[in-house]
């Protein structure tokens, strides 16, 4: 019997680095699972993945920062699935790193139309099957960047932050509903997206180090780290947490 038997997930972002990696763990545990993401191929290769191990998937091309385009993917991930029970709010972008005062109305907008108006679009479309279905479980990306800050990525903490906050609003203002939301508040998890990042920082080997040195645990994460929590969150294990911060991060906010 898996964790998540029975259930249909939708992960935004899910061709990648946690994205991928809460995919390939839901489905392991017995769901249902729509891989969205703007990478086309990099997402079919998740399903490939998935329906290599008799796991069951999908894949459709989503930007979360298009609202129609996510209604009507969601649209269709409910008929092919028969509903939707869980949200993986995975879509994100560090952005342009530079300070505030330097920075453009168009670079502050980029990073805040995928990590905050994609988590409302992806919430928004998702809660009225998950409300026809008696319940669901939502759970949104937000980031130790979303907790603490740091002398980098403006939009980026601004964003997190909001998704922290939105994560609490959403889960009072549904929890009659039984549709629980919660945030997942990682660490430096070692993805494309932390890679590039310090690509466009300089030596790769050089940040990665001083990244490792940031976390108590004395190194930066790895996709499954988070994935595990996000299954947790999925499944019914967690039926009474919601409105909660699950910070997964090495003990870098501890301090
Ligand atoms: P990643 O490796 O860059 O993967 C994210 C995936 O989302 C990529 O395939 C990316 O495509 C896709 N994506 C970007 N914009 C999108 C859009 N508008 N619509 C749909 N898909 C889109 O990122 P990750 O490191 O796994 O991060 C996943 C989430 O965790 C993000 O919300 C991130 O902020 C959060 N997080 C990550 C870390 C970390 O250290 N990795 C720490 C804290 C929080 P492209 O590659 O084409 O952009």
């Amino acid at each position: 019997m898996g964790r998540v038997d029975g259930k249909t997930a939708i992960v935004t972002g899910g061709a990648l680095g946690i994205g991928k990696a809460s995919a390939l763990r839901l489905a392991e545990e017995g769901a249902q699972v729509a891989v969205t993401d703007v990478k086309r191929d990099a997402g079919k290769s998740v399903v490939e993945e998935i329906e290599d191990t008799d796991g069951s998937a999908q894949f459709w091309p989503l930007d979360v920062s298009d609202e129609d385009e996510v209604e009507h993917v969601f649209d269709e991930v409910a008929r092919a699935f028969g509903g939707i029970d869980v949200l993986v709010n995975n879509a994100g972008i560090s952005g342009t790193d530079k300070p505030t005062h330097e920075l453009t109305e168009e670079e502050w907008d980029e990073v805040m139309a995928v990590n905050e108006k994609g988590v409302f679009f992806c919430t928004k479309h998702a809660i009225p099957y998950m409300q026809e279905a008696g319940g669901g479980s939502i759970i949104n990306l937000s980031s130790i960047y979303g907790i603490v800050s740091a002398p980098d990525i403006p939009p980026y903490h601004a964003s997190k932050g909001a998704v922290r906050l939105m994560t609490k609003t959403d889960a009072l203002e549904y929890a009659e509903d039984n549709i629980r939301v919660n945030s997942v508040h990682p660490g430096f998890i070692w993805t494309p997206l932390v890679e590039d990042y310090l690509g466009d920082q300089g030596d790769v080997d050089e940040g990665r180090k001083q990244l490792d040195e940031l976390h108590p645990l004395g190194h930066v994460g790895e996709p499954d780290d988070i994935a595990n929590g996000i299954l947790y969150l999925a499944s019914d294990e967690s039926k009474f947490v919601t409105g909660s911060e699950l910070v997964i991060d090495g003990g870098y906010t501890a301090r």
